[in-house]
């Protein structure tokens, strides 16, 4: 099976089973994954000015002045000119009493400060049209001094929650670059967002791909290197940043993990499994419950193409196992935690590579009556201090399906769940112990927020209600938590009742 590449304008053809050249990258990207991930990962990124002030305020004047101020202008040096001007002017009554000069060096030095300083005095005048109140209309935001297209959108966005789509710059180039549209103008990237993108991502887009214009997709010397779409993005038009050749080897390194509970392999074949592992790309897929013994296998699933692939089964077929699709040759592959009543279920297979150890676990469940509670909590153990073994020597990435969700937060209902399989006092009690004893959980690095799951229940229609918990993880040694790039949640990968975790990493 071949590959796609779409670096060089060629994309895998399922029903033609071969790589057929892109003509347009026009619908080629997946916007809802793109946006998905990006979502994620501009969390730990410099949140945008202007949605900082909404959050803070949510006061329509403040984030109207703040947008005015941020044309051309650094965030930093707009937060602080808005921090300057809102304690003499907080609303458009107080804006009144300032004569231009004494906004002009208020604001002073945000890029343009004398036309801004014109605007923002004949602001308060304007206002009165509509009751001194910033109205909520695109036409009357447009009557307001210093107000375009671009700021009335963002005020009605971030302001008032209405449907509303900011082209500033980053949207408009990162839009382009990734085909999703073929415009010359930010005004013609609205008009076409507003004809093919989603209105659920009408409020959102422009905070998000400000936030990683700014940090990676740059104008100038887009970072694509350590860019966490960069297997997927067309770069139309990009030129890369140059790296040194120091620089190049680091980045050369970063591998991308994925690991799955994919809830019988064979069955998740039919829903596309193979596609799904040639479209995401990793370096390394670890998979559990695969539920077969590798002779029950086609030879499609035995031999992936780019990929070796490594089994650990259980004694009883049908039941738990483990799989690695792996780029990188391993040097060594070990079953097992060497202790036989663990063994005969199939549940650890750890890959030895130069750098470190891949260690994929799938965890044991307690049981509905919590029968397995004191089998889990013994295999948790020898696990832990297998791994320390194993740490004491290389870094130790560790993923899988846990069986846990650790913290109220990683799942929606922790309340009604305190006492079931998963979610009890024990088991929980052993994460917290396992983390305080030296190991990380990735996903948390750059992530904080509730909601964010990696299981849902097939019954009540619980994925589309979000109704989750999180129990899959990647975790790493606390001192190889540097190498760790970025941990992320591949919620729109179907296929099983988990979905995927990724993990960045440097080699
Ligand atoms: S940084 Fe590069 S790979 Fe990432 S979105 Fe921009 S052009 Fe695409």
């Amino acid at each position: 099976m071949l590959s796609p590449d779409r670096s060089s304008g060629y994309r895998y053809d399922r029903q033609m089973s071969c790589l057929v050249r892109i003509k347009s990258f026009m619908t080629e990207i997946n916007i809802d994954r793109f946006l998905a991930i990006l979502k994620d990962e501009v969390t730990s990124y410099q949140v945008p000015v202007v949605d900082l002030i909404a959050v803070q305020t949510r006061d329509p004047f403040k984030v109207l002045v703040a947008t005015i101020l941020s044309a051309r202008t650094k965030d930093e040096t707009t937060a602080k000119a808005s921090s300057r001007l809102f304690a003499k002017a907080p609303d458009a009554a107080a804006l009144a009493t300032l004569d231009e000069e004494e906004i002009r060096k208020l604001i002073y030095p945000v890029g343009f400060f004398k036309n801004k300083a014109t605007y923002l005095a004949a602001l308060p005048a304007a206002l009165s049209a509509f009751g001194d109140k910033v109205p909520a209309e695109l036409d009357d935001l447009l009557t307001l001094p210093g107000v375009g297209r671009k700021t009335a959108n963002l005020v009605r966005a971030v302001a008032f929650q209405k449907p509303a789509i900011c082209v500033d710059t980053h949207v408009h180039r990162i839009m382009n670059i990734w085909g999703y549209v073929q415009t010359k103008t930010p005004e013609q990237t609205e008009m076409a967002l507003r004809r093919q993108l989603p209105e659920k991502y009408w409020l959102t887009v422009n905070s998000i791909l400000v936030a990683f214009g700014q940090g990676t997709c740059k104008p100038v010397g887009p970072r694509c290197d350590i860019c966490i779409l960069a297997a997927d993005c067309p770069k139309l038009g990009v030129t890369p940043r140059r790296l040194s050749s120091a620089a190049k080897k680091d980045s050369a390194k970063t591998l991308r993990l994925i690991s799955w509970n994919v809830n019988g392999l064979r069955a998740v074949e039919k829903k596309g499994f193979v596609d799904i592992v040639q479209g995401l790309g990793p370096d390394i897929f670890a998979l559990q419950e695969t539920k077969a013994h590798p002779e029950q296998l086609s030879d499609t699933l035995k031999q992936i193409d780019g990929y070796d692939a490594y089994f650990a089964q259980a004694d009883k077929k049908g039941y738990s196992g483990l799989a690695v699709y792996s780029r990188l040759k391993p040097l060594a592959v070990t079953t097992g935690l060497g202790q036989e009543e663990f063994d005969s279920e199939g549940r650890l297979l750890t890959l030895e590579f130069d750098t470190f150890y891949l260690v994929n676990g799938y965890f044991p469940n307690a049981q509905h009556s919590l029968e397995r509670l004191d089998y889990k909590l013994a295999f948790n153990k020898a696990l832990h201090t297998f791994v320390d073994a194993l740490a004491a020597r290389k870094t130790v990435v560790l993923c899988g399906d846990f069986n846990v969700a650790h913290k109220e937060i990683d799942l929606t209902n922790p309340k009604s769940n305190e006492k079931n399989p998963g979610f009890t006092p024990e088991e929980r009690a052993w994460m917290d112990g396992f983390l305080a004893a030296g190991y990380v959980d990735t996903f948390r690095i750059f992530n904080q927020e509730p909601g964010n799951y990696t299981w849902w229940s097939y019954r009540f229609n619980a994925r589309a209600r979000n109704i989750g918990w999180r129990i899959d993880y990647f975790v790493v040694d606390a001192k190889s938590k540097k190498r760790v790039k970025s941990a992320t949640i591949l919620s729109d990968i179907m296929g099983s009742d988990h979905c995927p975790v990724e993990m960045m990493f440097t080699l």
